[in-house]
């Protein structure tokens, strides 16, 4: 079992649930606020201390007891609660003797203990990749200092692990009734949505629950299951495709006017999907919201719930494009085993403030990441052309490029052969053919059944989409269900 998956379901609790569940929420962010300033003082000793000029072996005590990992940040954390920093009183007997006694953090019993644990765990993550990032280790964008968590009325989450006791798992689902979920101190809660696949691939042990996330959203609460999985089933997995084999890639141009467009070298169109009204028209409604919320006075009750409306229709668009997206890549991934993207400079668009909603809107980049692991999962291809290959302004029939073509463009039509093509079919239409163009040179760059671009020019990255290490061979056809690839669309409600 090697495919990590998450099913997301919509929560349903009760006011007590609610209380219970706002409460770790609060507890996950006290903890790891805790841990930050526990950091944060210790770093602070050492250096006050190295400024000092005291003794050599007192600051190198003092640089040691900074918590930086995960495990002494919950040490810490854990010492922490039960001193009496955390919590004391005062009792004075009747002879007049007044003694302290430590109490520790009063309410710590209230809230699950993993709670804190996965929080200072958050913290080291963070803490590191800041370090990693500071001495260059690490590549990409800088990564800033983990900050404080602000209080909210609505927004942040805590995690939970699964943990197994003598066969019994403390994250269960269906235990009491089929939709519901059972968490470690906070029992049994509802969910909308059907946990049927979910309960079956768990009691055929096609399925293993690590951990689940619960999150407040603007709307509701949600609960995300992250589970290891068995591969998918070899029916609904793609037959590899010969080593010499360089055919059948479909070319996929994200575009602006259809959100995807999908097309053979020969000009066929397999696929146009065009993007759901309500991303538009939201953004009218979105607008008017944000000029309702500005119109309030700072502080005020209204402007609070102004705000809350706000945040509720971005929750709503959010929602209805992550579920549409998950459609058209299941589309995509279910017809076609060789797919070529275009590697959209997507932050280069989107500093184009015209085009910026648009694009921001289609969610390309997401699309593209559920693309490629959907892909992986069903011994699909996925290659991303070259960022410089001009896929909308090249001809498909000739090769002729047009320099001058403009975005209102909306059919290419080319001087030099004189061919009439929708301009996003023949963006498409090149893309599949530079695919098949550059996975000519096999002989080498074969590797378990994935097709590798020989050309060194072509640098754009290359997804060999084959079952990752270990996952190990298909002893039995059968051993997973055709239907069990991951959250089921139904799972995440539009609305
Ligand atoms: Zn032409």
């Amino acid at each position: 079992m090697a495919r990590h998956t998450t099913f997301r379901f919509c929560l349903d609790p009760t006011v007590e649930q609610t209380v219970a569940l706002a409460r770790h929420v609060g507890a996950a962010r006290f903890a790891y606020n805790q841990c930050l300033r526990l950091h944060l003082d210790a770093r602070e000793h050492h250096r006050t201390l190295g400024d000092s000029g005291a003794d050599a072996d007192a600051v190198d005590q003092a640089r040691d007891a900074v918590p930086w990992s995960k495990f002494s940040l919950v040490n810490a954390f854990n010492r922490w609660k039960v001193s009496e920093a955390a919590g004391r009183r005062f009792l004075v007997t009747r002879g007049g003797v007044a003694e302290v006694e430590v109490t520790g953090l009063a309410w710590r019993g209230v809230v699950s203990a993993q709670v804190s644990e996965e929080a200072g765990a958050d913290l080291g993550h963070g803490l590191s990749g800041w370090a990693a990032s500071r001495s260059g280790k690490r590549k990409g964008r800088s990564i800033r200092h983990p900050r404080f968590k602000k209080k909210t009325p609505t927004g942040g989450s805590f995690r939970m692990r699964n943990k197994i006791t003598r066969g019994y798992a403390s994250i269960r689902i269906g235990d009491d009734q089929p939709r519901s979920v059972t968490l470690p101190r906070i029992g049994s809660i509802r969910v909308r949505e059907d946990t049927r696949r979910l309960r079956r691939m768990i009691a055929t042990r096609r399925a293993r629950i690590l951990q689940a996330t619960i999150t407040r959203g603007a709307r509701r609460w949600w609960i995300s299951i992250t589970v290891e999985a068995a591969d998918l089933h070899l029916a609904v997995q793609h037959p590899a495709s010969g080593a010499d084999d360089t055919t059948g890639w479909v070319g996929v141009d994200r575009g602006l006017h259809a959100l995807v467009v999908a097309g053979t070298r020969d000009g066929t169109e397999t696929l146009r999907v065009q993007a759901p009204k309500i991303l538009a028209t939201g953004v009218r409604r979105q607008r008017r919201l944000a000029r309702s919320v500005s119109r309030k006075k700072r502080g005020s009750a209204n402007r609070r719930k102004a705000a809350a409306r706000l945040g509720r229709h971005h929750s709503r668009v959010r929602d209805t494009r992550q579920h549409f997206l998950h459609q058209v890549s299941n589309q995509l991934v279910k017809t076609q085993d060789r797919l070529v993207l275009e590697d959209l400079n997507i932050t280069g668009i989107m500093s184009n403030r015209r085009l910026a909603r648009a694009v921001g809107d289609a969610a390309w980049g997401e699309l593209a990441r559920q693309i490629t692991y959907k892909q992986q999962w069903r011994n699909g291809q996925v290659v991303v052309a070259d960022r410089w290959f001009a896929s909308s302004k090249t001809c498909s029939s000739c090769g002729q490029v047009k320099p001058d073509l403009i975005l209102s463009d909306r059919t290419y039509t080319c001087g030099h052969c004189g061919l009439v093509r929708d301009r996003d079919l023949n963006a498409a239409v090149n893309l599949a053919a530079w695919a098949e163009d550059h996975t000519r040179t096999v002989e080498n760059g074969v590797g378990r059944g994935g097709v590798r671009v020989g050309d060194r020019q072509a640098a754009g990255p290359v997804i060999n989409a084959c079952r990752r290490d270990g996952s190990g061979p298909h002893i039995r056809v059968g051993e997973t269900s055709p239907d069990d690839a991951g959250t089921p669309v139904q799972a995440a409600p539009a609305a």
